[in-house]
């Protein structure tokens, strides 16, 4: 039986148990990019929230199945593919790869399936045709509006008020065709040059809403588990995609609803006149750690504002040093005798508080918690001589449990994350580590840290005033 697993319901607006539609399985739709440009970490972000989420439910014993979609067809990647004179195809496919590229720099796994928007068109139809059959939807020289007037629970995901809105909202120049100012569009007329699709009203392409109405229920049922997004997206677009799902099917679209909050720079919106519009690759241009990154994001509670500034970066690669340092100690303290039942407990301890942590909406604070408080007893353990046998085995697999969520602990699976300013603190601990070892001795554990700084094309020399290093 899966752990249960609390979460913050926006529908609604409160804490509510996870319930799958099937018991031990989560089904569950991201709006992932508009592929026009590069992502910034504003957009990765949300990602990581995304991937924390997944990871999290597997750990608490279920199995995921997450849909990602690719918006490929929107106002911005047809601009941008006319100014660049390509096709949509060929305009979208490179920020396709860099979005993927920019994924596996922060170790976000790849969901189940990312299903493109210009590859599900016909569903789109479909889709849009059942609303205007059912009298949700009308058609306007070509184009296809949902009426919000005939869906009486309208904004009950983000509180909005209707007849606010109705006041003052513009019209945008190729909307003009609207009974009312709020309705909004399901299929665009074309336009020239633009790139457009035959459909029972004409030539034209699908509004953005309805790409994920179809998709998501297309891969996950009319109803599934949970949907997520950041939270500007919340208003219009999550608002839309439950109105038209609904109006089509009868059903509840969708049982939970998590959006991550934003993340600002050093107490500022991001912004492009700003210039703190940060993309990945700028970071680690500037010689930033992605693994450090990736942690700074998952150590803030989703529904927190991040602000991301250098120093809490630093203080991510910090933290993620304490961690590697009792890794490395550990794996040069000699195991003497019977194994310590404190380390056990301490191990069993870590995966309970951590596993309780990410079942009360993902609180990370607390599994974090949890495990700088393991590493804090396996440090004294190492001091006092407590590493028995198998000792360092156990506590090396606990870190790789919990590591199954964080996915940031093991330094090697990140070779690209260590700076040289941290690689030589690195060596300058391990030698100060060799020397404790010779002074009490254990010539065992000296001359294993000795070889693992050759490998590393690390030479020592010890001389009267102390031992000095330097790279073969
Ligand atoms: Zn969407």
């Amino acid at each position: 039986m899966p752990h249960e697993l609390l979460l913050f319901n926006t529908l609604g607006r409160r804490l509510e148990p996870l319930r799958p539609i099937v018991p031990d399985e989560v089904r569950i739709y991201t709006c992932g990019p508009t592929v026009y440009n590069e992502i910034h970490i504003g957009n990765l972000r949300t990602f990581l929230f995304q991937d924390l989420l997944r990871r999290s439910l597997r750990y608490l014993g279920y199995r995921v199945a997450q849909v990602m979609n690719l918006t490929d067809v929107e106002d911005k990647t047809i601009e941008g593919a006319q100014k660049a004179g390509v096709s949509l195809a060929a305009y979208t496919e490179p920020f396709v790869k860099t979005f993927l590229r920019d994924l596996d720099a922060l170790h976000i796994e790849r969901v189940e399936s990312f299903p493109r928007a210009t590859e599900h068109v016909p569903e789109m139809i479909d889709l849009i045709a059942k609303l205007v059959d059912k009298g949700y939807a009308y058609e306007s020289d070509g184009s296809v509006f949902f009426s919000i007037a005939k869906d009486p629970d309208y904004g009950k995901l983000s509180g909005f008020d209707l007849d606010q809105a109705r006041r003052g909202e513009r019209v945008a120049s190729d909307e003009y065709g609207k009974d009312d100012v709020r309705d909004f569009v399901l299929w665009k007329a074309v336009k020239p040059s633009e790139p457009s699709w035959d459909s029972p009203w004409g030539p034209g392409r699908p509004g953005w809403h309805i790409e994920c109405s179809a998709m998501s229920m297309k891969y996950l049922g009319e109803t599934f588990d949970v949907h997520c997004g950041g939270v500007d997206l919340i208003f219009p677009h999550h608002e839309n995609e439950i109105a038209q799902s609904e109006s089509a099917t009868g059903k509840p679209f969708v049982h939970t609803w998590l959006h991550g909050e934003h993340l600002i720079v050093d107490g500022h919106k991001m912004s492009k006149s700003l210039g703190n519009q940060h993309t990945l690759p700028d970071l680690l241009a500037r010689g930033c750690s992605a693994r450090a990154l990736r942690y700074l994001f998952l150590s803030v509670h989703y529904r927190q504002k991040l602000n991301f500034t250098f120093e809490s970066l630093e203080g991510a690669a910090g933290a993620l040093r304490r961690v590697d340092e009792m890794r490395f100690r550990l794996q040069h303290a000699a195991e003497r005798g019977e194994p310590d039942p404190r380390l056990a407990e301490a191990a069993e301890r870590l995966r309970s508080d951590f596993a309780a942590g990410l079942a009360d909406d993902l609180n990370v604070a607390v599994a974090l918690a949890a495990l700088f408080g393991f590493v804090k007893e396996v440090n004294v353990a190492i001091e006092e001589g407590r590493i028995g046998t198998g000792d360092r085995q156990r506590v090396l697999d606990a870190l790789a449990d919990v590591d199954r969520v964080l996915g940031v602990l093991d330094p090697a699976e990140w070779p690209e994350g260590q700076t040289r300013e941290e690689d030589e603190a690195e060596i300058e601990r391990l030698v100060a580590e060799r020397n404790t070892a010779r002074g009490r001795r254990d010539f065992a554990a000296s001359d294993r840290i000795r070889d693992d700084l050759a490998a590393r094309g690390i030479v020592l020399e010890d001389t009267p005033q102390g031992t000095r290093w330097k790279r073969r």
